[in-house]
């Protein structure tokens, strides 16, 4: 397999994740750490569900492959996350020393891998993390718009319905 596919094998893999975050009512982002070919760290958004501001994809995914390689270093792996990272989660893989970073959507607000600052080539902090962006980067913005489109819808509907009941019992 050419390394082009089986980069894209693996972030279809994040993009299944991410669609399990979504179907937890979380915004869908997914990830994976991979190491000599072998997934050893899965994530997905969790925030709301364990009522944990640090459960971000890239960070439950990361814990995981720490605890498969008995070492909070992940040198020679690569992490694949369907959304550029936040500072929490571009911080985290620097700490974590992961060989690679590779993700699909970027995002615009509160991407720290270029967008809106770029934590893993920070001059002043020691350690670059080599990164890659816009893998796959239809598909992966495609899910997260699909999904705040309808968050949007619902939270319409749900006025509209607040609204009715308010001025039926105004009546
Ligand atoms: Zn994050």
């Amino acid at each position: 397999m050419t390394e082009q596919s089986q980069d894209e094998l693996f972030m279809r893999r994040a993009i299944e994740l991410a669609a399990k975050a979504e179907a937890e009512g979380e915004v869908p982002v997914g990830a994976v750490v991979v190491h000599n070919g072998r997934v050893i760290g899965e994530g997905w958004n969790r925030s709301i569900g364990q009522h944990d501001a640090t459960a971000h994809a890239e960070i439950m995914a990361l814990r995981q492959a720490g605890k498969v390689l008995q070492n909070y270093r992940l040198l020679e792996a690569t992490l694949y996350v369907t959304l550029e990272p936040c500072p929490m989660c571009a911080g985290a893989m620097v700490h974590s020393r992961v060989g690679k970073v590779i993700y699909g959507a970027s995002d615009p607000k509160t991407g720290a891998a270029g967008s809106i600052m770029n934590l893993l080539s920070y001059d002043a902090v020691n350690h670059h993390v080599a990164y890659e962006a816009g893998l796959l980067e239809g598909e992966c913005r495609a899910q997260l718009q699909a999904f705040f489109k309808r968050r949007r819808a619902e939270k319409k509907a749900e006025k509209k319905a607040r609204q009715a009941t308010l001025q039926q019992a105004n009546r």
